[in-house]
């Protein structure tokens, strides 16, 4: 496939024309639009109908969970949402929405010590499906990278003719993304996590799938989402992604060989420090820990004197220093919660600023070690 890689005239306003008119600036921008739908489409092995743009990644999560479960209740009356502890907070707050304002029931899956979830207990918490409305499980982890059975529990749910929703938002531009080979009816990508422009997002929605929209209004994204659509933002994502596929293999081996030598060189040199997520099944660009009788952020902010840009648990709940609902969920235990430390290789990343850190980590770790009292 040729990667698409869009034009700065949407960016520069050049392209002004609105995607829905018919006059000719209109229809520039519609053709921007449209190869961008085409782009994306043929990444995931969907049709170009499929796909449906959105503002970000938590506005894809709450179409698919809002817009299936709801239709699929007043389809079939099943109000039963089955998803995990361990989603982001665009699945488990909108899961928790649907179940205080709307009557449904939600059911989470246990996740293990790795941070996997097993097909068998999928199995089991659907019985035969007929009460089950959505099932949602997320593909990669963004605190602890584990990667899960997608293709196996989505092809559970088809037997049971459940509808599947998986957050691909960690794992777009770094994990296949094949829709037949995953076995899903529903995928939430976003742009700024592979690269592209920050507020913009799509939603693969598969043909036949029950949905209602969250956004009412114009005939926009075929009545899935109505709305003026964010052009130039669009245009930019489905370029990035191509970009991210077209590299995709030889970039993740790098990043692979990269993130080994993180985790070889600290777990066993550093004193109390432990992987968290699977060994196996994680994402090749992440690394993430848990240390202990140390404060994340101290480490965090050493770290970032020097320099180096990690993080504790998931960037988008830092500043309100929770502890992390994923470790918690994992079993991480109650002492050890405030030392997640993670980080996620890109791009831009070299060698030699990974024997940077693995230089400078042991000393901030020492530095902000808090030597418990002695006990009396
Ligand atoms: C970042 C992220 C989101 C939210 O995406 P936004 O575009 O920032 O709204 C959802 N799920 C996962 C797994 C993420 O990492």
């Amino acid at each position: 496939m040729e990667p698409y890689y869009g034009s700065t005239d949407f960016a520069h306003g050049a392209k002004y024309g609105n995607p829905s008119s018919i006059h000719h600036a209109g229809r520039a921008s519609y053709a921007g639009l449209n190869d961008a739908r085409r782009t994306i489409a043929e990444i995931l092995g969907a049709d170009s109908n499929e796909i449906v743009f959105t503002g970000c990644g938590s506005e894809s999560d709450n179409a698919a969970l809002r817009g299936i479960a709801l239709a699929r209740r007043k389809r079939s009356g099943a109000k039963r949402i089955i998803t995990t502890p361990i989603e982001h907070h665009a699945v488990l707050y909108t899961a928790e929405d649907l179940r205080e304002l709307f009557g449904f029931e939600v059911t989470l899956l246990p996740a293990d010590g790795d941070g996997l979830v097993q097909a068998d207990d999928l199995a089991e918490a659907m019985g035969d499906g007929d009460d089950v409305a959505l099932v949602s499980v997320m593909y990669a982890n963004n605190e602890i990278g584990s990667i899960q059975p997608i293709s196996e529990l989505g092809s559970l749910c088809r037997e049971r003719n459940v509808p599947f929703h998986t957050d691909a938002v960690q794992a777009a531009g770094k994990l296949p993304l094949s829709v037949k080979d995953l076995n899903v009816d529903a995928l939430s990508a976003s742009a700024h996590k592979f690269y592209g422009p920050k507020g913009v997002g799509f939603l693969y929605l598969r043909r036949g799938t029950p949905f209602h929209p969250s956004l009412t209004g114009g005939s926009h994204e075929g009545r899935r989402r109505a709305g003026t659509e964010n052009v130039p933002g669009i245009v930019g994502m489905a370029a990035a992604l191509a970009l991210c596929e077209a590299e995709r293999d030889s970039e993740m081996a790098r990043l692979r060989s990269l993130r080994d030598r993180i985790i070889g060189e600290t777990v066993g040199a550093i004193e109390g420090i432990r992987l968290t997520g699977s060994p196996t099944f994680r994402l090749d660009n992440h690394a993430s820990f848990v240390l202990r009788d140390v404060e994340a952020e101290a480490i965090l902010i050493g770290l970032d004197l020097a320099g180096i840009a990690a993080s504790s648990g998931s960037a988008c709940t830092s500043a309100r220093q929770r502890p992390s609902h994923v470790l918690e969920a994992i079993g991480v235990p109650a002492q050890d919660l405030a030392g997640g430390l993670r980080l996620s290789l890109g791009r831009s990343n070299t060698s030699e600023q990974i024997e940077e850190f693995l230089d400078i980590l042991p000393r901030i770790v020492d530095q902000h070690r808090q030597v418990p009292p002695p006990a009396l």
